[in-house]
């Protein structure tokens, strides 16, 4: 008798432990299970549809899936279609692999006008996400006034988001951006886009290559207000100071852009944070910021504000974790508690999940060796093969599992559809994407 493992998340997290089990321990067996009917996580929903070179680590994760020992159930949700209890109770571990999929909130007054967005609907619809696809963000009629879009955050979130809504349909043809996004997106009229850090540049999360993408967007010049760079920064750590070290060169060169030189501008703003957003029929039309200066690594009101004339505020300030039946999870939760990768007897974290919304891609494979290591140590006795008792459950509840066969009949529709050098035209409709895998 073998172990049989249940990973819920097939994003890196869960891909890179399945592969470490799987391949440390003969005759171990994963069964995969996704929400989406499609596999990969936040590399095909979530990368940036202009980093195919990033999203190109699926390659990898599908060696792992054709393992005989690994099986894909793709459509099937904790929560709705299996509990947590469920499948501690067959399988002999669960492993959440399943992000941090909830947007933070700022907690300002005009939050909910429309012509808010979250990072998650945004990217989510960008990308083809099923939940998101049929959800166009109105970015014509918010921006028709003002042309002025703020997105909230100095992450790489913020940036990607920044990125995609200023590239050209031209600077996005070998993507997988689908049609509907590249249209609205070239239909909005923009003019200004800010993005709004509430700390200074050395405080900032993004990292250099991502900050020098924004300086080479065709139709949008990056400017930064030149006093706000600090002569030097100083990390703690000396790999940090050189990459601050490279922030802080690149910012130089956009303190030096003229603000004129391109159709639209990119407003890099520091010591910035949201206070209110202003509207006028329930619609963004303001943003106010408070000014702000950095005192022991805390922002600290300076008594000045800032308006911003915007018709969309989109917020990248983060994300926290999905309460989950039979977990006990603090409010706003970042990540799963655990220790070391262990959340209780039998359920195991990786990914975000595990130790928040942090890290590249990269960082999950490091980090889901070691949780598997853990949780291969604290194995027992097998239990009976959960296989025939979890497909029994399934089908009592009337739910077609989408097999990783499945899924290759949606990739391979998506590669018959893609056209001028794009990788994939994504499906992006439930229904549809349900219709190819079952024909
Ligand atoms: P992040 O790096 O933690 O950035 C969140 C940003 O939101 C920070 O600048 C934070 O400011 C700000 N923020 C939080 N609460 C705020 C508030 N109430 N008001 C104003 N600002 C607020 O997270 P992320 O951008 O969501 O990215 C998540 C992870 O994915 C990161 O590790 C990122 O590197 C990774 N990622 C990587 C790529 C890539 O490699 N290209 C692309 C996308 C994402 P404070 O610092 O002041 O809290």
């Amino acid at each position: 008798m073998s172990h049989t493992i249940a990973i819920v998340g097939s994003g890196p997290g869960g891909f890179y432990a399945a592969e470490h089990l799987i391949k440390t321990r003969p005759g171990l067996k994963v069964d995969l299970i996704d929400r989406l009917p499609t596999p990969y996580g936040l590399v095909r929903i979530g990368v940036a549809p202009d980093h195919q070179g990033t999203k190109n680590v699926w390659r990898v994760f599908q060696r792992t899936a054709k393992r005989p020992e690994l099986r894909f159930m793709g459509d099937v949700e904790l929560g709705r279609d299996l509990s947590l209890a469920e499948l501690r109770e067959r399988y002999d571990a669960v492993v959440l692999a399943i992000g941090a999929p909830t947007d933070r909130e700022l907690g300002i007054p005009g939050e909910h006008l429309h012509g808010v967005l979250t990072s998650q609907e945004l990217s989510g619809w960008y990308n083809g996400h099923p939940d998101w696809s049929h959800r166009h963000p109105d970015l014509v009629n918010t921006l028709a006034q003002s042309g002025g879009v703020a997105v909230i955050g100095n992450g790489n979130v913020a940036v990607d988001i920044v990125r995609v809504l200023a590239r050209t349909p031209s600077e996005m043809t070998k993507t997988d951006l689908p049609a509907y996004a590249s249209e609205r997106i070239a239909a909005a009229p923009i003019k200004d886009i800010y993005m709004i850090g509430r700390r200074g540049p050395g405080e900032a999360s993004f990292t250099p290559v991502e900050l020098r993408e924004l300086g080479e967007l065709a139709e949008t010049v990056a400017v930064v207000d030149g006093t706000q760079l600090p002569e030097s920064i100083h990390a703690k750590d000396p790999k940090d100071q050189k990459l601050k070290e490279k922030i802080l060169e690149i910012l130089r060169g956009y303190s030096q852009n003229d603000g004129g030189s391109k159709r639209a501008r990119l407003h890099i703003l520091f010591y910035s944070a949201p206070h209110e957003i202003l509207g006028e029929e329930g619609k963004v039309k303001k943003l106010v910021l408070k000014k702000t200066r950095v005192e022991n690594g805390k922002a600290v009101d300076t008594g000045e504000t800032l308006t911003l004339d915007v018709g969309v505020v989109v917020k990248a300030i983060g994300y926290h974790v999905k309460p989950l039946d039979g977990l006990t999870i603090p409010k706003g939760a970042t990540s799963y508690p655990n220790e070391n990768g262990k959340v209780a007897d039998g359920v195991w974290a990786v990914g975000w999940a595990k130790r928040g919304p942090s890290g590249v891609i990269a960082t999950n494979r490091q980090d889901s060796i070691e949780v598997a290591e853990r949780l291969l140590k604290e194995l027992g006795e097998p239990k009976a093969d959960p296989r025939a008792a979890i497909d029994a459950l399934l089908a009592e509840r009337d739910v077609n599992v989408v097999t990783f066969t499945d899924w290759e009949k949606i990739e391979k529709v998506e590669g018959e559809r893609a056209k001028d050098g794009a990788p994939r035209c994504k499906v992006t409709d439930w229904d549809e994407l349900r219709e190819i895998a079952r024909a």
